[in-house]
């Protein structure tokens, strides 16, 4: 097995070679046909997240043990069975669900493993899919994508996921309704295309760069502006948009979303780029708004995702193979803001 790990935080991933691990109990072991590279990749591989007023979480605190593979948007077909393994079968293929819990605690009983308190999550926790094969703690997390192209259904498990259950948390929105989603990276433009498949509300997207306002009307935005539009952004909104989903997460961002609510909206955070919040407390009451945290997505809800996507009236995440040997190119890419769509490993 060959796998591209993080050996030392802040620096290049290595390439490790070792036995095919054998499955035990419930697990299974899966070949890979493709992995997503993603954003939280890299605050894997440089071991931490940025609070602000400069304040760090480490990885190291959070128990994170060296070497570990990154990867967590996985395609695969099953190669081998541990002898508990039930109700899945060697050659089936799926998108391998990474958000994985201890499975036992509440949370994880009431199928909300993101709320886990103990996660063992793919490519953070758990060794991830920057490799040929990988251990699955049990079959039950391998969700089949019919014959959809592997590299095409990998990034659902965590770019699909992310802004379909983001948009799942907003309530009903309906026709005259304003969502407004700022950030149109790869997870936002995920976010535009799935928002009619849980709303049926209009979308205003922010972004500062014209190529990707661009990008964001292709995907069926009804606008899109640059932050500065202030006026013609208040303008379109009216007494307010429904809600706001920050797919960025800088204080900047956060903030201009609060303002773009009406009363009783809610502002969704998903994105991790970093920092603090100033937040006037009277409003929030006075305006009867809610701030939210989404983080990934459920099983359940990437099961829904996938057959939503596989009813094939959804314009699908636009991806860019490479091979598994690139993966170091392909984060510096992204690091860069270089990437348009996803890049996915496909090792040979
Ligand atoms: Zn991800
Ligand atoms: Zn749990």
């Amino acid at each position: 097995m060959k796998s591209y790990q993080v050996v030392d935080f802040g620096k290049p991933l290595e390439l490790r070679e070792y036995k095919n691990p054998e499955p035990k109990g419930k697990e299974i072991l899966v070949k890979i046909s493709a992995c997503g590279v993603c954003h939280s990749d890299l605050h894997l591989a440089d071991g931490y997240f940025d609070l602000g007023d400069g304040n760090r979480i480490t990885l190291a605190d959070r128990g994170t043990k060296l070497p570990f593979t990154p990867g967590h948007e996985i395609t695969g077909t099953v190669v081998a069975l541990g002898e508990e393994a039930k109700n899945i079968e060697i050659g089936d293929s799926g998108i391998v669900f990474p958000w994985i819990g201890c499975g036992s605690c509440e949370a994880c009983v009431e199928g909300n493993e993101t709320l886990c308190e103990a996660p063992k999550y793919l490519g953070a926790r758990l060794d991830g899919g920057y490799s040929d094969h990988i251990i699955v703690p049990d079959g039950r997390y391998l969700v089949s994508y019919g014959d959809m192209d592997p590299a095409t259904a990998a990034p659902y498990a965590c770019s699909g996921l992310t802004a379909f259950s983001a948009l799942k948390k907003i309530p009903l929105a309906s026709a005259n309704d304003w969502i407004v989603i700022i950030g149109a990276g790869g997870v936002g433009i995920n976010g535009i295309l799935l928002s009619s498949t849980v709303h049926e509300a209009k979308v205003l997207v922010i972004d500062n760069d014209p190529e990707k306002r661009e990008k964001a009307l292709e995907a069926g935005a009804n606008k899109a502006f640059s932050p500065d539009d202030k006026d013609a952004i208040r303008d379109v909104v009216g007494i307010g948009a429904k809600a706001a989903i920050d797919f960025v997460g800088r204080p900047e961002t956060t903030d201009f979303g609060l303002s773009l609510v009406k009363k009783g909206g809610i502002v969704i955070v998903v994105g991790l780029y970093g920092g603090s919040l100033k937040l006037s407390l009277p409003l929030v009451p006075m305006r009867s708004i809610t701030l939210k945290g989404s983080y990934v997505g459920e099983l359940r809800e990437l099961k829904e995702l996938v057959e939503i996507i596989k009813q094939g009236n959804t314009k699908l995440i636009p991806v860019k193979k490479q091979a598994l040997e690139t993966a170091n190119e392909a984060m510096l890419d992204l690091r860069a803001g270089k990437v348009n769509g996803r890049i996915v490993l496909v090792p040979n």
